[in-house]
């Protein structure tokens, strides 16, 4: 687990002098206000054994539209998901990866998101052209994941383990449909909020982008659990609004009992890839020197789009002849 302090700072991550603390002490667990508009901050609420999992992500929703392209349905789904995706990062065990699938028989066809324990999070839609944006209400997003569909997930156990599990899309509601998934899987009630609002007027409809994830932990106080849900789903929106632009700290400060909250951990989230022309070669090599060679012949090169950040590798014949003369192959 990372503790807080300058210490645990990926380099680079620290920016900013604001000294803000959320608890009135200064001690181990204070939330000390960062510059940074995209962050990762988990604690708990010691009195009720809550855990508490706060993600700002407008600058990585923005940035995977970008890379994508994507129309603004498919544009707001992605962003909810790859929250959600470091939300659920956050829960993993140290250096591992969660990721989130979700297939669907609407117009979006699916998304596949993931994210680790560092704060790197990725995805793509399957179609980045969905541009409605649903007619609000409990089944705001049905016209565009349509009638059936699944979410499921993969956790990264460590020691060459996984472990997936799945459920049919009832809410059709990422939020929602991750805490069935949680409820089902893991037997865990949880709360989990997933809300992006415009700034600028309706110029920028990824202005604030924001996600909540609370657990019990064993031997918690279930009565608060509920009390604190019902009042977060109240208070979430109006306090992303009020506070999404000053961050996660502010944000923190407004939704939960600042005197009994101990941060255990926070970080920077951010969009990336670990693709790399290194993972394209051992891909080539991995089919076998008959379907290489097949291929040189037929296509003169190897070519591959990567899938999370639509960087293209181009691997010229030249090199594939090397890899077959060398007998890397
Ligand atoms: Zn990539």
């Amino acid at each position: 687990m990372r503790h807080p302090g300058p210490s645990c700072w990926p380099a680079g991550g620290r920016r900013g002098s604001r000294l803000l603390t959320l608890a009135g002490n200064a001690g181990s667990g204070t939330l000390v206000a960062i510059d940074m508009s995209d962050e990762l901050v988990s604690g708990l609420l010691k009195k009720t054994d809550l855990r508490v999992v706060f993600a700002s992500t407008p600058e990585l929703s923005r940035q995977a539209r970008a890379t994508h392209g994507t129309a603004p349905a498919a544009a707001v789904l992605l962003s909810q998901a790859l929250t959600a995706a470091a939300l659920m990062g956050a829960l993993q065990k140290s250096d591992s990866r969660i990721n989130i699938q979700l297939e669907c028989d609407g117009p979006l066809r699916g998304l596949f998101v993931d994210g680790d324990t560092t704060g790197l999070v990725r995805g793509y839609v399957k179609n980045t052209l969905v541009e409605y944006s649903g007619g609000g209400g409990q089944y705001h997003w049905r016209p565009v994941l349509g009638n059936k569909g699944f979410l499921s997930v993969l956790r990264d156990l460590g020691g060459g383990e996984y472990y997936r599990s799945s459920v049919e899309l009832e809410a059709f509601d990422l939020a929602g449909d991750l805490e069935r998934y949680f409820r089902q899987s893991d037997q865990l009630p949880s709360h989990v909020m997933l809300a992006q609002l415009p700034e600028g007027g309706d110029a920028e409809p990824l202005g604030h982008v924001a996600g909540l994830l609370v657990q019990p932990l064993p031997g918690a106080d279930l009565e608060a659990f509920a009390a604190l849900g019902e009042r977060l789903r109240r208070d979430f929106e109006p306090a992303l609004k009020a506070h999404g632009a000053e961050g996660a700290s502010a944000m923190l400060r407004a939704l939960v009992p600042d005197e009994d909250f101990e941060v255990m951990s926070r970080y920077p989230l951010r969009f990336g890839c670990s693709c790399s022309k290194d993972r394209v070669l051992r891909a080539l090599l991995a089919m076998g020197r008959e379907e290489l060679t097949d291929l040189l012949e037929k296509e003169g090169q190897a070519e591959a789009t990567c899938q999370f950040c639509t960087t293209r590798y181009v691997i010229p014949g030249d090199e594939i002849r090397g890899m077959l003369e060398r007998g890397a192959i």
